[in-house]
């Protein structure tokens, strides 16, 4: 059987993503990066929800310091206010460096100990905003060289079943394989705060398919109530 370890957040993308893995027949192991982040707690509600919903018993959360040690970021710290929607992402305060050559180290190293030859991520296509540049089809390419470089050994293959959907192209997707995507967490805050590019990414893609799809499934469907409501 195919085996993907998958960096699950609870996200649209990410659930999206692991819906596609399992049809796909992957055996996955999710993990989960706790990074101090402030979303912590409604992305892991949301991670454990849909991994009870696919029926998958095992959940890896591995804790890292590293953000919290050597940067006050703001996606961390209450007191720091986050950039809202920007254009200029890695000025951008919402930019963290590093964060998904990071994660993949980390999934490389947990790859290793459930005997996965794959390393899922839910990345997805330049959406509404301008992409972050370590989740371009790039990005992948050389990553998965660089893995394969240290451990020629054990063959990794870095997957990204959604890189070339929009975001209301996964949207879509979701609604019509059922995925609960009211269910997901996207938010960079503790709560849903309707204004970070994360949030506005997502209400921008229901609201986009609104001629598409009939407004009782958007309202099913989407994560945040409507403001006007
Ligand atoms: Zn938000």
């Amino acid at each position: 059987m195919k085996t993907c370890v998958l960096l699950f957040s609870g996200g649209v993308d990410s659930t999206t993503t692991l819906d596609m893995l399992v049809k796909d027949n992957f055996n996955v192991y999710p993990l989960y990066i706790d990074y101090g982040q402030k979303a912590l707690r409604s992305e892991i509600e949301a991670v454990k929800y849909f991994i009870k919903k696919y029926n998958i018993n095992q959940l890896k959360i591995v804790k890292t310091s590293t953000y919290k040690d050597i940067q006050g970021h703001p996606l961390l710290n209450l007191n720091k206010e986050l950039d809202i929607a920007s254009t200029d992402l890695t000025t951008s305060k919402n930019f963290l460096h590093f964060r998904n050559l990071t994660f993949a180290c980390i999934a490389a190293i947990y790859s290793r100990e459930v005997n996965a030859e794959n390393i899922a991520f839910g990345f997805i296509n330049k959406s509404t905003f301008n992409s972050f540049p370590d989740t371009s089809p790039d990005f992948v390419k050389k990553l998965n060289d660089l893995l394969n470089i240290i451990e020629p050994d054990f063959p990794i293959k870095i997957i990204v079943p959604c890189i070339s959907l929009t975001k209301k192209e996964i949207v879509k997707h979701g609604i019509h394989n059922n995925i609960s995507l009211n269910k997901t967490y996207s938010c960079y805050e503790s709560k849903r705060c309707y204004k970070c590019e994360s949030c506005l990414d997502v209400l921008m893609a229901f609201d986009d398919l609104s001629l598409e799809i009939n407004i009782k499934d958007l309202k099913r469907y989407n994560p945040y109530k409507l403001i006007t409501e």
